[in-house]
């Protein structure tokens, strides 16, 4: 058996992969061009000196590093993929780390299909180099659990791995999506996010991790899903002020946003470097687009938060709902947990 089947077996669900072998393609060009062969983590592995014990060892330093207990905030947000987190929630989370708070992205799964051109070991290690890159940029910590795409469900042994990461990183915001989305994958991060609500304050479910003494705020991500209820902005955050380092981190990921993620098959790549950089320009424009429309579906709530002056003129946005579970804020609670929010308007 040659070591990417010991690799592969060896991983359980909710071993994490930062870290552990996000060194393995980091800035290595070998692993993109190697990428569209499934037998190319093999060489990669042994050239980066990694074993099958990494990923358990990358999965004990997380567990053993929450931070310090130094006053400042701890946010953990939860993606389905490594990209969803960056996307809904990379604007609040420069404003935090800029602010020496501590913010974790998770993506619950490795994203090993979302590219239509590779898949497997190589496509999760790309993926994990990506947001990785972004990571530096937004000033977080993430990690990449080491779930397949497309395959999430809410077992009770994912319950545990959500419920320890908010423990061990000692959360007092969750983000999460909400449970009516488009992607089972999304859909199933809501449903374990929501299940670790209750879970996280019982001190005899995963009693290696202690529970925390207070419940955090748990917050949806924003999406456009009407049924069975339409997203409600609680929170509305302006991110015009840091839009330009929000897209920058977001074209890290060439898989997903130039070379086209899963349905790339459609309007494939070719080698033109001149046609690559004309779609990392659409895509910036196409994110651009997008931050605007949370901005104008979001305007009463930007205007009760930022004035009328301000709040009327905000360009880009990210919103958030508050979670009917876990503990819920008042409107001095919210200006505490967002201290880049103005102060209250009367
Ligand atoms: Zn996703």
């Amino acid at each position: 058996m040659n070591k990417w089947h010991w690799f592969s077996l060896g991983i359980v669900a909710g071993t994490v992969l930062a870290g552990g072998f996000g060194f393995a393609t980091a800035g290595s060009p070998a692993g993109q061009e190697a990428a569209v062969s499934n037998d190319a983590p093999q060489v990669e592995l042994a050239a980066a000196g990694a074993t099958p014990a990494a990923p358990y060892a990358a999965a004990a330093s997380d567990a053993a590093a929450p931070p310090d207990d130094d006053g400042k905030l701890r946010i953990l947000v939860l993606g389905a993929h490594p990209d969803d987190c960056e996307i809904r929630a990379g604007g609040a989370a420069i404003f935090w780390s800029d602010l020496g708070h501590h913010v974790k992205l998770v993506s619950v799964t490795n994203g090993d299909i979302g590219h239509w051109q590779m898949s497997g070991g190589a496509l999760a290690m790309r993926r994990n180099a990506e947001v990785q890159e972004a990571a530096k940029i937004l000033g977080t910590t993430t990690v990449v659990l080491d779930i397949h795409d497309g395959e999430l469900m809410p077992t009770l042994e994912n319950r545990r791995t959500i419920t320890r990461l908010v423990r061990r990183w000692g959360a007092d915001v969750v983000i999460g999506h909400r449970p009516n989305d488009y992607h089972p994958d999304h859909r199933y991060t809501g449903v374990l996010m929501q299940d670790s609500a209750y879970m996280v304050s019982v001190p005899f479910f995963c009693p290696d991790a202690p529970p925390l003494a207070k419940n955090p705020v748990y917050l949806y991500s924003y999406d456009n899903f009407q049924r069975p209820n339409p997203f409600q902005p609680d929170v509305v955050v302006s991110i015009d002020g840091v839009i330009e380092r929000k897209l920058d981190a977001l074209l890290t990921m060439e898989s997903q946003f130039v070379e086209g993620g899963a349905l790339g098959y459609r309007d494939p790549l070719g080698d033109d470097p001149a046609d690559r950089e004309a779609r990392r320009q659409r895509a910036r424009e196409r994110f651009r687009q997008r931050f605007a429309n949370v901005a104008d579906q979001c305007r009463d709530k930007l205007i009760e938060l930022y004035g009328p002056e301000v709040g009327s003129q905000v360009r880009y946005a990210e919103a958030f709902e508050i979670c009917e579970y876990g503990s819920r804020p008042a409107a001095e609670d919210l200006r505490r947990l967002f201290p880049f929010l103005p102060e209250k308007k009367q």
